[in-house]
């Protein structure tokens, strides 16, 4: 059974860690102890930040003999509250934010390893300056770490070209529930000696370990990239423009927008501008990359708009283009941040079946839900979109959420479900969705996930009540 951490132990880590990696100040850790979406509040009786891998171990230790939780944080941009302690104050929230180097790159082997800390944007930066790159981005670029990235297995918009973190990831160091250093850094090609054990800390959202540093794939530097802007009629025009270019270019993004998403980024986000003259109900962003990429997408949109598969459509001119088209996309969440609440999910059917889940799920959402107003956006090839449901525009929001949003997410899940979908994409479960997995998951995979979370955390010491039912906090006073 866990337990609050004692006075004694606090002194100890206190001195372990010093000034700058220990403090109980209320006021340094506010900002910690609120997810991004500021859905929960969290507590801890103090905010450990170890600055080598042999503090995080000592942490561990110590606290695995005292039976303390230990919540793992990166850059607290989890979309399910997975690093957000719960309320009681009786965990230590461990940030690994000072652990942020790049330990190197080699432009030979096409890797980087960096500690957990480092920020996605480092990640790139460094790629770069090696005259490679990072093939993986999303909106939080800049706080987001690669600690928090591989432990929520994250996406973001390359996934259809270069797949998710456990594509991206060769090799692991990290410290285990025991305290002891799991070294599987080395990037082997061919390693069959069994379980891969360090693979098993992707996804695993801090339960099973921290992760302290990891081995990233890179691939060659974009000669060229060309970004075009689209507007067409729906999910299944989108869908059909996608299959045309596949096979006949380097398609490294395709993301579909709806106009109500276009409207909340254009009102909330300074400095936006709609890229298309004209009203479109939809639109998608696309990047190619390749010496010939814009000639190449040219052609093609000029083709998709004479079949009439396409409206309207602009390539940028400039890099400076390409990047505000870019924002147009990466500030969705930002822009639904500031409009208000919402019941948001994040889903994935089979790539196929998408654009007929999007058109069918949104009517039967917002007519099971009178008022309600579907917004569904995101990662269209990878069959990922971001599903969410906002109350009638002048109803009190918060309210319509507190009283409806929970039924709702279950109606759409079960949409999900019924397409042989997953209720988690790209974010994780958190504590957020937990509830949902225990009702909607498979029972033989949740027990195999329960067997593994008792196997390498037999103390339960590690981000309870998260990802794994069951693990909820019950501590002994
Ligand atoms: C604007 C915006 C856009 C986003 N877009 C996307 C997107 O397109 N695709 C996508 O997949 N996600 C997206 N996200 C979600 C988020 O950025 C990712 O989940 C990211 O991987 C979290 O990284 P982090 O460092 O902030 O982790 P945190 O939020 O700090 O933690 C996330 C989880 O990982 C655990 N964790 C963190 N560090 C470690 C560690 N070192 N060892 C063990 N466990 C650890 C935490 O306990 C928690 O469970 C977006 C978020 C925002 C705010």
């Amino acid at each position: 059974m866990l337990r609050p951490p004692s006075d004694a132990l606090l002194g100890q880590l206190e001195a372990m860690l010093g000034p700058k990696g220990f403090t109980r100040d209320v006021e340094i850790m506010s900002p910690w102890l609120t997810d991004w979406r500021g859905r929960y509040r969290g507590a801890s009786a103090a905010l450990l930040s170890p600055a080598r891998v042999d503090e995080v171990q000592a942490i561990v230790r110590l606290c695995a003999a005292n039976d303390v939780a230990l919540v793992p944080q990166g850059g607290n941009s989890s979309m399910v509250g997975g690093a957000t302690p719960d309320g009681e104050g009786t965990s230590l929230l461990v940030s690994l934010r000072r652990l942020d180097r790049v330990r190197s790159v080699s432009a030979d082997d096409k890797l980087l390893v960096a500690e957990a800390g480092a920020t996605l944007s480092t990640v790139h930066d460094a790629a770069v300056a090696a005259g490679l790159r990072f093939p993986l981005s999303l909106g939080a670029k800049g706080s987001a770490t690669v600690g928090g990235l591989v432990s929520t297995n994250a996406g973001g918009t390359q996934v259809l070209r270069h797949g998710t973190m456990r594509s991206l990831v060769a090799g692991l160091e990290a410290v285990m529930p025991s305290g002891d250093r799991l070294d599987g850094l080395a990037a082997l090609k061919k390693d069959n000696r069994g379980y891969d054990v360090a693979r098993l800390l992707i996804g695993a959202e801090g339960t099973l370990g921290i992760v302290t540093a990891a081995a990233l794939r890179l691939v060659p530097a974009v000669g060229a990239r060309a970004v075009a802007w689209v507007g067409l009629e729906n999910p299944h025009a989108a869908m059909a423009l996608l299959r045309r270019l596949e096979g006949e270019a380097a398609v490294e993004s395709f993301e579909l927008i709806p106009a109500t998403a276009l409207a909340l980024v254009l009102t909330h986000i300074p400095g936006t501008r709609a890229p298309l003259g004209g009203e479109h109900d939809w639109h998608v962003l696309i990047e190619v990359v390749g010496s010939r990429s814009a000639d190449e997408l040219r052609e093609h949109l000029a083709i998709a708009a004479a079949d009439g598969v396409i409206a309207d459509a602009t390539l940028a001119a400039n890099e400076a283009q390409a990047e505000a088209f870019w924002k147009l996309r990466d500030t969705i969440s930002e822009a639904e941040r500031i409009a208000g609440p919402a019941a948001k999910h994040d889903v994935s059917v089979p790539v196929a079946a998408m654009p007929r889940f999007i058109v069918d799920a949104a009517a039967a959402t917002e007519t099971r839900f009178a008022g309600a107003r579907v917004i569904a956006f995101g990662h269209l090839g990878d069959g990922n979109v971001h599903f969410n449901v906002r109350g009638l525009a002048d109803a009190d929001a918060g309210r319509w959420l507190r009283d409806t949003g929970a039924e709702v997410t279950r109606f759409v899940h079960d949409l999900v479900m019924a397409e042989g979908g997953s209720i988690s994409a790209e974010h994780g479960i958190g504590q957020l969705k937990l509830a949902e997995l225990e009702r909607t998951g498979d029972p033989v995979r949740l027990a195999a996930q329960i067997a593994i979370k008792r196997a390498l955390d037999p103390r339960g010491i590690m981000n309870p009540g998260k990802l794994v039912p069951g693990t909820s906090i019950v501590v002994g006073l």
